[in-house]
């Protein structure tokens, strides 16, 4: 059966080196005078709109739909001059290359995005390392700040990219490296795996009951037979 396989981003297929972080610094600077307005909010697993809203409510600034817009089209001309600097946790994480190179050639499966970076960020940050063309629909941070909302709108784009051929969420898996990556799939029925490459260790991610756990993407076959099923090594043992 066809598996849409939607991808986060940070953490799970790159490493940025902070480059997210310290562009809305800049931005947020930018409109409000505050430094290092985003010191005490959580990133990971958040949404970029969302994470806007609580630096504003950290920093005493009242939320306006208007300056957001302002802020996100800022963040996203620093994020392509940061994410240029040199940085030694900047990195695609292992295995990635080579897993989305198979998945990419194989008809059962079907690559997006379920990130919360606004979606010109998403492409910005796979773009630097070469990644983004594997990726042509999936849901970010624009579409909503909620992340569990976010699923409805990955399906609705893969089907009208498909002469809306009808997606069950059930045909669906999110890999991710958060607890909100899980738990954003639950309410839709999919499933997860869960990748303890970024700031969640296996242990905290498996309190969660993420579908499948691995520790990170770097066995692709392994990675595979999670994902498509063990008919795809039975398949490519035959050949
Ligand atoms: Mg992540």
């Amino acid at each position: 059966m066809r598996k849409i396989l939607l991808f986060d981003i940070d953490g799970t297929i790159l490493l940025t080196g902070g480059a997210g972080k310290r562009a809305m610094n800049r931005a947020f600077y930018d409109l409000f005078g505050i430094d290092n307005a985003l010191e005490h909010v959580r990133l990971s697993g958040m949404t970029d709109h969302l994470i806007y809203k609580n630096a504003c409510r950290q920093n005493d600034v009242p939320y306006t739909d208007e300056e957001h817009e302002v802020f996100r089209d800022t963040y996203l001309v620093y994020l392509r001059e940061e994410i240029d600097k040199p940085h030694p946790e900047k990195r695609v994480l292992p295995g990635v290359e080579a897993l989305l190179e198979r998945l990419d050639g194989m008809p059962q499966a079907e690559l997006g995005l379920l990130t919360g970076n606004y979606q010109q960020g998403a492409m910005t940050k796979l773009g630097h390392f070469g990644l983004d063309r594997y990726f042509s629909f999936g849901a970010y941070g624009d579409d909503s700040d909620d992340r569990d909302q976010l699923l409805p709108f990955a399906i609705k784009r893969f089907e009208a990219r498909n002469g809306n051929a009808s997606v069950n969420s059930e045909s669906v898996w999110i890999i991710g490296d958060t607890p909100r990556d899980i738990s954003c799939a639950r309410p839709h029925g999919a499933d997860v795996l869960a990748v303890a490459t970024g700031n969640y260790s296996a242990e905290q991610l498996r309190s969660e009951n993420p579908t499948a756990l691995l520790p990170d993407l770097q066995n692709t076959e392994q990675v595979i037979a999670v994902l498509l099923g063990q008919s795809v090594a039975t398949n490519k043992a035959e050949k």
